[in-house]
């Protein structure tokens, strides 16, 4: 860390690092999530969702950038090993044993609201006290906002094609 950093830093830096490793970890853990069961993904709108999940994983992947150059900036080691991705994370990974759209889509969804927890939670620690690591953290925010809408929007449209359809039965 910079002594200038260090100088500015009205924190608890070591606490912010950790808090910073666990939303390395989840980002990993999320990039695979998505870049899996995109890949698996089958049922309807299948060729329209799978390059949208494909654009989130690359997206968490982004974050992981950011959130690494933060962790070196700080003075911290950032995650050397995948065996502490699931122990660092607090957001579950979540394994695409059912590969129907809608099974992915609520896997992808839970990942996306405790992603939206994580940024949240490390814009409020710093808010105020470290304003680069606020800004890195709510312009992450921001993308998992939408992701998380861009989901919401997928799952909204393929019940409106199963009413439909159920009404065409009718
Ligand atoms: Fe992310
Ligand atoms: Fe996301
Ligand atoms: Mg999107």
């Amino acid at each position: 860390m910079g002594r200038a950093a260090r100088e500015i830093s009205h924190l608890n830096v070591d606490e912010l690092i950790q808090m910073l490793n666990e939303a390395l970890s989840e980002e990993w853990l999320a990039y695979y999530q998505y870049w899996i069961g995109a890949r698996l993904m089958e049922g309807p709108m299948r060729s329209e969702i799978e390059p949208e999940l494909l654009l989130h994983a690359t997206e968490e992947l982004g974050h992981a950038v950011l959130v690494v150059d933060r962790i070196l900036q700080l003075g911290g080691t950032p995650v050397l090993t995948p065996e502490d991705w699931t122990k660092f994370a607090k957001c579950a990974y979540e394994s695409p044993t059912d590969p129907y759209v809608e099974a992915i889509l609520e896997q992808n969804l839970r990942g996306e609201r405790c992603a939206i927890e994580r940024y949240q939670q490390i814009a409020e620690f710093t808010y105020g006290k470290d304003h680069t690591t606020y800004q890195m953290a709510t312009t992450i925010l921001s993308d998992e906002l939408e992701h998380e809408h861009d989901i919401e929007d997928f799952i909204v449209d393929i019940n409106r094609l199963k009413d439909d359809i159920r009404k065409i039965r009718m």
